[in-house]
């Protein structure tokens, strides 16, 4: 079954609805990074936030959702764009926590102190930021908080991953629900109701829920308005490393030069690797030197 995210409203047009399914993208960022369950669980609720916020930008824009918790994670960074393209990319994803029940411990992961960050290029001259602390851990209400906070916009949040004894996820998906300004107070009581009587995103993926399934399950009278696949994509290359290696500036290009051994640079999201040879080292400083001399 392949990701998508299903955009939809419900209740007379006065409640908008996302809802996303990541396993494969999760799983293709899992296998080249090798990483750990309770990373993968973490990373994975990460991720299918980062689609579902792309999905609320318009053409060109892109997105970087950024995570940092105190916890041994690190840093957690999700970049989206408003076509369904994910790439992810945290600190360590060598590490791995559990409950007394095996349940996967995501808090522990990430930790319970930090700072969610949502930097949006909407393509104008300064990127939009905004921050706010971590409040639980989980992601899901971390965002919610976020969402409400931020954006004015009061939201529920459900996030889920389900990893097999493979590391490799069954599942991976979620919901938001957001409330328009229109929303009637009796639609809020019926949402309010529904959200305590459904099963967690993990139980209702790993049952064989659809995106779309999800958004029947959790809302009433629903419109879908859009559905998006959902593909992992990077798009570094050997010339942004080369870029990146430039600016480092002339004088530690020139001690790489003069150590005579190759640079292999590697890239954090898709662990994709570009060599540099002393040839092609010297070349990117003689470009340094071309640019200092036309300034
Ligand atoms: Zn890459």
């Amino acid at each position: 079954m392949k990701d998508v995210i299903v955009k939809a409203l419900a209740y007379d047009k006065s409640v908008r609805v996302y809802a996303v399914s990541t396993t494969n993208a999760l799983n293709e960022i899992g296998s080249r990074l090798n990483y750990f369950p309770s990373a993968l669980d973490a990373m994975g609720r990460v991720l299918s936030m980062g689609a579902m916020m792309g999905s609320m930008l318009k053409l060109e824009e892109t997105l970087t959702l950024k995570v940092e918790g105190d916890g041994p994670i690190g840093k957690i960074i999700v970049d989206s764009d408003a076509h369904g393209h994910i790439r992810g990319y945290c600190d360590n994803p060598h590490c791995h926590f559990e409950y007394n029940d095996y349940r996967l411990n995501v808090k522990q992961t990430i930790g319970t102190t930090g700072f969610i960050s949502i930097i949006k290029d909407l393509k104008l001259k300064e990127p939009f930021i905004g921050s706010t602390p971590i409040i639980s851990g989980e992601i899901a209400e971390d965002f919610a908080y976020y969402f409400q906070v931020s954006d004015q916009v009061p939201s529920a949040v459900g996030l889920g991953v389900l990893v097999d004894t493979d590391n490799k996820a069954v599942a991976s998906g979620g919901f938001i629900i957001q409330l328009l300004p229109n929303t009637p107070d009796e639609v809020i009581t019926k949402l309010e109701q529904k959200l305590k009587m459904i099963p967690t995103v993990s139980e209702m993926l790993t049952s064989g829920y659809e995106p779309a399934d999800i958004i029947y399950n959790i809302a009433d009278d629903v419109e879908i308005i859009d559905t998006v696949d959902v593909e992992f994509r990077c798009n570094c290359s050997k010339d942004r490393f080369a870029r990146g290696i430039m600016s480092l500036g002339k004088d530690e290009l020139l001690d790489m030069i003069k150590d005579d051994k190759e640079i292999e640079t590697t890239c954090h999201f898709c662990g994709n690797k570009y060599n540099f040879s002393i040839e092609e080292l010297k070349e990117l400083y003689e470009l340094i030197s071309k640019g200092d001399k036309s300034c």
